[in-house]
């Protein structure tokens, strides 16, 4: 009696370990910060919010460059960019654009898109480019681009199946709006808005060689740091742009 017991309990132990779910690792986000002032702490709890599939690190520029280098890619999974640097070297530029060609996934936030005025392929990784002066770029001239802080408005969800916005419904932000800048033809838009002081394309998705992008205009402050709908849409993001 004892014998079967044993077995039986043995059994049990077996079907537990074998219906539980594996732990499976967090995706390891790499933010590149610098450039532009931000909330640390509240921008800091959004990623926190992102629950525990998602693992952060933060990387400052200048010094986060080291990050795009062959023997430090390895040590995070997705960039977040949330900078707005602007000076960058030949071999820098080289770095990032092997890192990202070669796979490494971005989600590009907010003034990430008003980065590196003088490196036309950085545009070309996101799909994006707010132009700070007049600028001519691939044989169309852009006027300055304005910006409006605080405002009220409603994010369009513009598709509804795509897993970056799936489940999700057009929600009120309160949040900057950038106007006439760049975006690439062929972006997959995701995002839209009417506010008429804002490009009506807010969010879209595109590939750079084998990597997968998402960039979402929004994210300048504390109400859209712990907007539900943008932690979800940030998420999302995350998640997306991992998988293979
Ligand atoms: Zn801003």
């Amino acid at each position: 009696m004892k014998t079967i017991i044993s077995a039986f309990l043995i059994l049990i132990c077996l079907f537990a370990t074998a219906s539980a779910d594996p732990p499976s690792k967090p995706i390891r986000i790499l933010v590149i910060t610098g450039g532009h002032g931000y909330k640390t702490a509240e921008f800091n709890n959004m990623l926190s919010s992102l629950g525990p599939e998602i693992s952060y690190q933060v990387a400052e520029l200048p010094a986060a460059y080291d990050m795009f280098l062959p023997e430090n890619r390895d040590r995070y999974d997705v960039l977040v960019f949330y900078h707005m640097w602007q000076k960058i070297t030949d071999d820098q530029a080289n770095s990032i654009t092997d890192c990202i060609s070669k796979g490494k996934p971005v989600v590009a936030l907010h003034h990430s898109i008003c980065a590196f005025d003088d490196w036309p392929e950085y545009w070309n990784i996101i799909g994006g480019k707010y132009f700070h002066k007049a600028t001519t770029f691939k044989g169309r001239t852009y006027e300055p681009c304005s910006y409006i802080h605080d405002l009220n408005f409603t994010v369009k969800i513009s598709d509804t199946k795509h897993p970056v916005t799936r489940g999700m419904t057009d929600f009120p932000v309160f949040d900057e709006t950038y106007k006439g800048y760049y975006v690439e033809e062929g972006v997959t838009p995701l995002l839209t808005t009417d506010e008429p002081s804002s490009t009506p394309v807010i969010g879209w998705t595109k590939n750079y060689g084998k990597a997968k992008v998402v960039v979402l205009q929004s994210g300048h402050d504390v109400p859209t740091f712990e907007n539900p709908d943008f932690r979800k849409l940030l998420k999302q993001s995350i998640s997306w742009v991992y998988k293979k």
